[in-house]
């Protein structure tokens, strides 16, 4: 019986979530205007134990967690580096390729990144780096015939990014009423 309890005790802690996988911002950083380079240490200091393995590391998050969850149930908005603050990507580039991973089509700042080749997985795989912060980001993919304008995935780790929901999207609620308003022009 003891047993029993303990056991289900351990299982109920393992699962509890204690705040939100992506950080989500109120509104825009301020952008990096220089390379930003920090000491491991310091890094160690700023990052989650996560992003730290992700983003000095290369790290990769697991596939289908709650990041993905919470960054598929998002709407619109941007997408910062968890690292140093550089606009990435928008929720216009996103789209679901299933993979279990955030996954854009195309980053919105190209200014913000750069791609390496690496060989960890045996064969080349195109790495996406934040330019700014040298931060490991994920990679990209190209000719998937993925139905998206540039046929590239960016199969992005969410756990270092930062989200800024649009502005439009917590205005929604104040112009509910408003019938008569005319919609956006995408
Ligand atoms: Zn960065």
């Amino acid at each position: 019986m003891l047993v029993a309890l303990v056991a289900f005790y351990a299982v109920a802690e393992e699962t509890e979530k204690s705040n939100t996988a992506i950080e989500v911002l109120a509104k825009a950083p301020e952008q990096p205007t220089d390379f930003v380079k920090k000491t491991d240490e310091e890094w160690k200091k700023e990052l989650t134990p996560e992003q730290y393995r992700i983003l000095r590391e290369a790290g990769t998050e697991p596939a289908d967690g709650d990041v993905y969850k919470e960054f598929k149930n998002q709407g619109g908005g941007t997408y910062y580096c968890a690292g140093c603050n550089a606009e990435l990507f928008t929720s216009t580039e996103k789209f679901d390729s299933h993979c279990g991973w955030p996954s854009f089509y195309d980053p919105s700042k190209a200014r913000n990144v750069k791609y390496n080749v690496d060989y960890h997985l045996g064969y080349a795989r195109t790495e996406v780096v934040c330019k700014r912060c040298e931060g490991h980001l994920g990679h990209v993919f190209e000719g998937e015939k993925f139905d998206t304008p540039t046929d590239k995935r960016y199969c992005i780790n969410g756990t270092v990014l930062k989200f800024v929901p649009a502005k439009d999207e917590g205005k929604k609620v104040e112009a509910t009423d408003d019938k008569t308003k005319e919609k956006k022009k995408e």
